[in-house]
């Protein structure tokens, strides 16, 4: 199983598209909807809310949203 790097869905590697660019990084895209995302429209996928990066991000700001609180119940 590949995991997709622009909607972080596991999917089956003959599904789908790798896309090997000259640095030598692979990106594996799932469907023409991550690729085309991520290539064509150039989207930031921690901006896109069906993507996993974005509920990644949102989790870990909610996180430091709610740090300096308890913190503070604390003292
Ligand atoms: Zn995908």
């Amino acid at each position: 199983m590949t995991k997709c790097t622009f909607c972080g869905k596991e999917s089956h590697p003959s599904k789908g598209t790798h896309v090997i660019k000259n640095s030598g990084t692979v990106n594996y895209f799932c469907s023409s909807k991550c690729r085309a995302n991520s290539e064509k429209l150039k989207r930031d996928k921690r901006k896109i809310r069906w993507t996993e990066a974005f509920h990644i991000t949102r989790e870990k700001a909610r996180a430091r949203e709610a740090e300096p609180k308890e913190k503070a119940n604390i003292k």
